[in-house]
């Protein structure tokens, strides 16, 4: 069996994934709370012939699906959780919600979920037809804004299985993943006080609001001296009530802290604690340092990545309609703000060839073309907690254009086109690539030795150590 036949049964199912995706679009879902969603995927992973199991790891909505027994085991990580506050409309390009202050999926995982679903029930045809050995894996990961869930599922030792594992990411270009991730933690510092009236007996209070804010201006002045690809962000989640003639008997405040690698994380914890533990000190409060999660930087694999970008190439891209790029047109001049076209990757380019390839496609409404390979070893902004799976086997990770070119991150536009025939079909081209991608290691198993040096080359040695401590739990969002 080839890959055109591969591709060709799941064009069949096109309905059938779109159906999946347009589901939990309908049902958007905060880290850790996604249960319709994770029954939607379940339910489908079953109706395929998959063998599930749920819930793993100990967490409520992370599952898994396999077929096929032996080596090689490859794994396709699917995503579903949704965000806070940006509930919108689909198919329009118009701010406006149907719930106002309702979660929205901004960030594309109900089309995550489904192309990784797609890519595994592609493996899964073609180990039926070939006889060959092996397993492949769909694994359920709930839990990835702002809550880790797959370095809580790699804590319980749930990759450790695998050969090698795929994954993508809607976005708005056709590209392998280039770059690694920063490591981060997220704490919560709890201040507790004593209450009093503000006017009255204000000599009798002790405020945990001031604590905050103490701690606050204490991180702002670290900032100075901790290094420059440091980030430092918090959210005061607790500001002690309403009332400001009340002394704030509690406050809390939720740190999110970023480094290239986690041991420079875990010292800027260090001396964030200090601070925390200064400020309590100084307003005669008491703090509770509580460590909600925390994920690993990425370890790129130049190895899978060309066996992704190959595929991306071998595959047929999506064809888009004239009303797709009508669509994709009306959405991005929607965009205020709008940041220069492939800014990011022009940055990473290896050669001026890549990048007059790329400033000779700006401006297209929809990036229909496949990005040339870049590799680089550079960290962006960001954090994924496929991070943490990449230091258990060696991991890939591309992009499709799922939205239109200028649509921004974590935004309405995104959700807006969460059910676009743009967003489906690009799905379904991410879970193609990553189904021939896997059928590649298949075929070519030395390129899973490959890939497995390459790892072992870059840890140096070192191996997989949970940046979450045993015993901590996942908190869902907005559960602090
Ligand atoms: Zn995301």
């Amino acid at each position: 069996m080839d890959k055109k036949e591969i591709c060709s049964i799941l064009d069949q199912k096109t309905d059938f994934l779109n159906s999946i995706s347009d589901q939990i679009w309908e049902t958007p879902e905060l880290a850790f709370t996604e249960r319709a969603s994770a029954q939607v995927l379940i339910k489908a992973l079953k109706k395929e012939g998959f063998e599930v199991s749920s819930p793993i790891a100990g967490i409520e909505t992370a599952f898994s699906g396999r077929f096929g027994s032996g080596r090689p085991v490859i794994g396709f990580l699917g995503e579903f959780d949704a965000l806070s506050s940006l509930n919108q409309r689909a198919g329009i390009s118009q701010k406006a919600a149907d719930q106002p202050g309702g979660c929205g999926h901004g960030c594309g995982h109900n089309n995550l979920g489904v192309g990784s679903l797609a890519a595994a029930i592609g493996v899964k045809a073609y180990l039926e037809a070939t006889g060959k050995p092996g397993t492949v894996v769909f694994y359920g990961c709930p839990g990835e804004e702002g809550g880790s869930g797959k370095a809580f599922m790699a804590r319980e030792g749930v990759f450790d299985e695998l050969d090698c594992a795929f994954c993508w990411h809607p976005g708005t270009t056709n590209a392998v993943t280039s770059g690694s991730s920063l490591a981060n933690y997220q704490i919560l510092y709890s201040f507790t006080g004593v209450s009093a009236h503000a006017a009255g007996a204000p000599h009798l209070g002790r405020s945990a609001l001031d604590a905050v804010e103490l701690m606050n201006v204490g991180v702002n002045f670290l900032r100075e001296h901790v290094i420059q690809e440091a980030r430092m962000h918090y959210a005061i989640v607790n500001s002690g009530g309403f009332s400001p003639n009340v002394v704030q008997p509690t406050a809390d405040v939720l740190y999110l802290l970023r480094a290239p690698v986690t041991s420079q994380v875990q010292e800027i914890y260090e001396r964030v604690n200090d601070i925390a533990k200064g400020a309590a000190l100084m307003t005669g409060t008491s703090v509770e340092i509580k460590f909600i999660k925390a994920c690993s930087n990425t370890v790129l694999n130049a190895t899978l990545e060309k066996v992704l970008f190959d595929n991306m190439n071998q595959i047929p891209l999506p064809e888009y309609t004239e009303e797709d790029y009508a669509f994709a047109k009306a959405i991005n001049e929607s965009v205020e703000n709008r940041a220069p076209s492939f800014e990011r990757l022009i940055k990473r380019a290896p050669s001026e060839e890549i990048i007059r390839f790329l400033k000779e496609r700006e401006g297209r409404e929809i990036n229909d073309f496949v990005v040339p390979l870049i590799h680089s070893e550079q960290a962006g902004g960001g954090s994924t907690d496929v991070g943490d799976v990449s230091w258990v086997c060696p991991t890939a990770q591309i992009s499709t254009a799922t939205w239109a070119s200028a649509t921004p991150g974590h935004s309405w536009q995104i959700v807006a086109q969460g059910k676009s025939a743009l967003a489906h079909k690009s799905t379904l081209y991410a879970g193609k690539v990553l189904a021939a991608a896997a059928i590649d290691l298949w075929e070519h198993p030395e390129l899973i030795e490959q890939a497995k040096e390459e790892k072992n080359r870059k840890l140096d040695g070192a191996s997989y150590r949970c940046p979450i401590p045993k015993g901590v739990i996942p908190t869902p969002m907005g559960k602090m």
